[in-house]
């Protein structure tokens, strides 16, 4: 498993529901988190690592206070959500980018633990914003489909950039 960056197509793709919450998955969340820490996230879809699947892990950066209190979510789904915020959102994905989005600034979500247990999470400010990132990954939604025209003007170079450093071989 590694982080995939943009432009791979692969972070386009809708994700397919686990089916079952075994070993298997077990064993792929917590290499997830490993990678979500060697590169200093706060969240991490199953996508941007290559694993079409429907899960996502979320953690703190805050140094080693913070470990061991990761979280997975397996086929998460949003059932209600309400207000309105605008945050600044990066993407471990599209290193070096920026931009400020409006989300809503309360969700409710339901998921399933590594333990197959259906769990709701009543979410609002910075970890509202990471899990409606991070189901955006999952139905192949990238955040920088989200931006104003006038930030999209403003990072293009930089994903043009991006797209020369990280474009998979042979695809042009
Ligand atoms: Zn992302």
């Amino acid at each position: 498993m590694q982080l995939l960056y943009y432009p791979d197509p692969r972070l386009r793709e809708v994700a397919l529901p686990v089916p079952v919450v075994d070993e298997d998955v077990r064993a792929n969340a917590k290499e997830m988190i490993e990678i979500m820490h060697a590169h200093k996230g706060i969240g991490l879809a199953a996508t941007q690592v290559g694993w079409n699947r429907r899960l996502f892990v979320v953690g703190s950066p805050e140094g080693e206070e913070g470990r061991g209190l990761e979280r997975v979510f397996v086929n998460p789904k949003i059932v209600s959500a309400a207000g309105a915020m605008e945050s600044e959102e990066g993407c471990l994905s599209l290193p070096g980018i920026y931009a400020t989005l409006r989300r809503s600034s309360m969700v409710v979500m339901e998921a399933l633990d590594l333990e197959g247990r259906t769990v709701r999470l009543e979410a609002e400010k910075l970890l509202a914003s990471v899990i409606q990132h991070e189901i955006d990954h999952l139905d192949g939604v990238l955040f920088i489909t989200r931006l104003s025209p006038a930030d999209r003007q403003r990072v293009k170079k930089q994903l043009r950039e991006l797209e020369e450093k990280y474009r998979p071989d042979g695809v042009r």
